[in-house]
């Protein structure tokens, strides 16, 4: 262990594995062998998301997990509200 980071909060993104058609009506269009999957999870209150499946949803998912599961994080707002 080298210390110093303290890790809060994890995105797991796995890309999967897909390619582009090249020809045809759907040319320019990926097609997955196996979709891109997310996850994301906390440290901090022990939170573990759903696994996201698809390019879109994936895309989405990794944009706003982070910001999203820290507006409703219990340790987050353990630590935060203490002024109220
Ligand atoms: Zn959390």
């Amino acid at each position: 262990m080298t210390g110093r980071q303290q890790v809060n909060d994890a995105l797991f993104i796995d890309c999967g594995d897909g390619y582009e058609i090249k020809h045809g009506d759907n040319a320019g269009e990926i097609k997955y062998r196996r979709p891109p999957r997310a996850r994301f999870e906390c440290v901090r209150c022990g939170y573990a998301s759903p696994i996201v499946t698809g390019p879109t949803a994936v895309k989405n998912f990794v944009a706003a997990a982070r910001p999203e599961h820290r507006s409703i994080c219990p340790a987050t707002h353990a630590q935060g509200v203490r002024a109220a």
